[in-house]
C-alpha cells in the first residue's frame, strides 16, 4: 500500500485577489482535506498544508472550479506576481498596478495542457480570459530571440533556471518588498492620470545558504524606464536573460540576482537590450518608498470601505476565543466580499458598504480580532514568520511557533529598559530560504539548528535596506543577553538625535564593530 504522502497547496492570485466564492472553497477544502487552517503567504496567496496526495485532485479541481489556481504557485517559472493590496478604486495608478499584475502573470502563465490534464481530465479553467494584447505579446518573436518553444513560447522545454519573481507597485508604496523581487515594475502616469510606463528594478532575492559565502540575499538594482506599449517585450526580453543565461548547473547560483552580481547593472542592460531589440530609456526620479500595511477601516475613495485585518503569523484558524476563521467566512458569506491578501500575511476584505460597518465591525470585535491597528502591539503588526515546523519540510528550526513568544519577550525587555514605545520589524525564518523576507528586518532570525538562530540586524521600517548577520546560532534562552546591551546602546546613543531613528536604521549607522565592542563591556541591568 502507497504511503500517505501530505503536500503543501499554494494558489495563485496575482496581486493577492481572492473572490468570495474562492475563499469560501478555500476554507471547506482546508476542513475537508487539510489541517483546518489557511495560511496567508508573503507573496499574497493561500497555503494549504496537509492534503493527502490522494485528495490532491479533488482539492486542485475545486480550487480552479471556484475561480482560483495553483498553476505556477510553486516551481520554475514565474511565481506569483504581487501589487500593493489597497482597494483605492478612484486612484489609477493603484488599478493600473492590478491591470498589469493580472496582465504579466497571464503573459507568464505555462502554455501546457498538462495542468488540466492532470488535475482536471482536460478540462479548462472557468477563469477570465486573457486580454488579446497578453496572448499576442506571449507569441510575438521581438527580434528573433524571444521564442523558445512552439508549446512554450517563452519557457521552451526546460523553463526557467529557478523562481522567478516579480511585483508591480506604485511609486512610493513599498508594501509589496519590490527590492526582493527579481523584476519589479513601478507605474507612471502622465499629469492627465494616464498610464506612460514604468521604472524597472532587477535583481532582488533574498534566498541563501549557511555557511556558503557564495550565496547570498541581494537588493533589485534600477535598470530604465519602459513605455507601456513595450512592457511586454522589456517583460520578455529580461525573462529571456535569465532563461538562456541563469546557472542552470548549480542551483544555488541559478537566481537572475547571481546574473546581476556576476556581470553588473551595465552588462546585464546590455544583454536585455540584445533580446528587447532597442535601448532601455534612464530610469525616472522616484519618491522614497515606505512600508504601508491597510490595516483598520479606510475609505475605497468610490463611496465604499475596507478593512485590513492583523494576522500574526498569517495562519487564518479558529483557537479559544480567537475565531478569525469562522469570522472570515461568516462575513464573505453574508456579505459576498473580495479580499487582497497582504505580502505581510494579513488580509483586506473590501467594497463594504457603509451600512454594513457597523455589523462587520461588531463580527469582528465578537470573535476576539483587533481591528484598530493602534491597539495591536507593533512588535506583531510589523512581524512577520514563515510556517517552518511541523508544516515545512526545509525547516531547520521553529518559526511561526516561536516567534509570538519571541515577540512578548522582547516586548518585556523594551519596557524593563524604559523603551516602552520603541518598535522595530522583527521577522523570523526557518532555514536560510528566507520566505519571511527576515534579510530585509531590523531584527531577523533565521533558522541555523534546532533552537539556534542566525540574528540579522540593520533593515530598515521601509524595507529599502539590507540586513547583515551579527551573530551565529543564538539559543532561544539568549534572546535578553543578546539584545539588552543592542538597545541599551540604542537607547543610549540614539534618542537625544534631533534626527529620530529607528533601531535597524541606528544598527546600521554605528556598524557592527561599535555594537559588538558595547555589547562586550556592557553590565546587564
Ligand atoms: Fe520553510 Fe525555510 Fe521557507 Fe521557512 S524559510 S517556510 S523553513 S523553506
Amino acid at each position: 500500500q502507497e504511503k500517505d504522502y501530505q503536500f503543501m497547496l499554494r494558489t495563485r492570485n496575482p496581486g493577492g485577489f481572492i473572490p468570495p466564492q474562492l475563499y469560501l472553497a478555500l476554507d471547506n477544502l482546508s476542513d475537508q482535506y487539510g489541517n483546518g487552517t489557511l495560511r496567508v503567504t508573503t507573496r499574497q496567496g493561500f497555503q494549504l498544508h496537509g492534503i493527502l496526495k490522494k485528495n490532491l485532485k479533488a482539492a486542485i479541481a475545486t480550487i480552479v472550479q471556484n475561480m482560483g489556481s495553483t498553476l505556477g504557485a510553486c516551481g520554475d517559472l514565474n511565481r506569483n506576481v504581487m501589487a500593493p493590496p489597497a482597494p483605492y478604486k478612484t486612484r489609477p495608478d493603484y488599478q493600473y498596478a492590478w491591470e498589469y499584475a493580472d496582465k504579466i502573470a497571464d503573459l507568464l502563465r505555462p502554455q501546457t495542457g498538462a495542468y488540466y490534464e492532470i488535475w482536471l481530465d482536460g478540462e479548462k479553467a472557468i477563469s477570465a480570459e486573457e486580454a488579446p494584447e497578453v496572448k499576442a505579446a506571449r507569441e510575438s518573436n521581438g527580434n528573433g530571440t524571444l521564442i523558445h518553444g512552439k508549446e512554450e513560447p517563452i519557457y521552451g522545454d526546460r523553463y526557467m533556471p529557478r523562481k522567478f519573481k516579480i511585483t508591480v507597485t506604485v511609486p512610493g508604496d513599498n508594501s509589496i518588498d519590490l527590492f526582493t523581487n527579481d523584476l519589479s515594475l513601478v507605474v507612471l502616469l502622465n499629469d492627465a492620470g494616464e498610464l506612460e510606463g514604468f521604472n524597472v528594478y532587477a535583481g532582488g532575492g533574498l534566498g541563501r545558504t549557511h555557511n556558503k559565502e557564495e550565496t547570498f540575499a541581494r537588493l533589485a538594482d534600477p535598470i530604465g524606464y519602459v513605455a507601456k506599449d513595450d512592457v511586454y517585450d522589456l517583460v520578455k526580453a529580461i525573462v529571456a536573460t535569465q532563461r538562456d543565461y541563469g546557472d542552470r548547473a548549480e542551483r544555488r547560483h541559478a537566481r537572475m540576482k547571481y546574473l546581476l552580481h556576476d556581470w553588473g547593472v551595465d552588462k546585464f542592460r546590455q544583454t536585455v537590450e540584445r533580446y528587447f531589440g532597442k535601448p532601455i530609456e534612464p530610469f525616472r526620479p522616484l519618491p522614497a518608498f515606505e512600508y504601508r500595511d491597510y490595516l483598520g477601516w479606510n475609505e475605497q475613495g468610490d463611496g465604499k470601505l475596507f478593512v485590513g485585518i492583523s494576522i500574526e503569523n498569517g495562519r487564518v484558524k479558529d483557537e479559544g476565543n480567537f475565531q478569525l476563521k469562522s469570522a472570515l467566512r461568516e462575513i464573505v458569506e453574508r456579505f459576498n466580499l473580495p479580499m487582497r491578501l497582504t505580502a505581510n500575511h494579513n488580509v483586506i476584505l473590501y467594497e463594504i458598504a457603509p451600512e454594513d460597518q457597523i455589523e462587520i465591525d461588531r463580527l469582528l470585535r465578537d470573535r476576539g480580532i483587533t481591528i484598530n491597528p493602534t491597539e495591536i502591539d507593533p512588535l506583531v503588526r510589523y512581524s512577520m514568520a514563515c510556517p517552518a515546523l511541523p508544516t515545512c519540510g526545509l525547516a531547520i528550526a521553529e518559526s511561526e511557533r516561536a516567534l509570538p513568544g519571541f515577540l512578548d519577550r522582547i516586548r518585556a525587555l523594551l519596557n524593563k529598559l524604559g523603551l516602552e514605545q520603541e518598535h522595530f520589524v522583527i521577522r523570523m525564518t526557518g532555514c536560510p530560504n528566507g520566505c519571511a523576507r527576515p534579510y530585509m528586518a531590523e531584527l531577523g532570525f533565521v533558522g541555523q539548528a534546532p533552537n539556534a538562530y542566525q540574528v540579522w540586524l540593520g533593515g530598515n521600517p521601509s524595507q529599502t535596506c539590507l540586513a547583515e548577520p551579527y551573530l551565529d546560532k543564538m539559543k532561544g534562552e539568549d534572546l535578553e543577553a543578546t539584545l539588552e546591551p543592542l538597545l541599551s546602546y540604542f537607547k543610549q546613543e540614539s534618542l537625544q538625535r534631533a534626527e529620530p531613528e529607528s533601531f535597524g536604521e541606528f544598527c546600521h549607522r554605528v556598524g557592527f564593530d561599535a555594537l559588538r565592542r558595547f555589547a562586550a563591556s556592557y553590565q546587564p541591568q
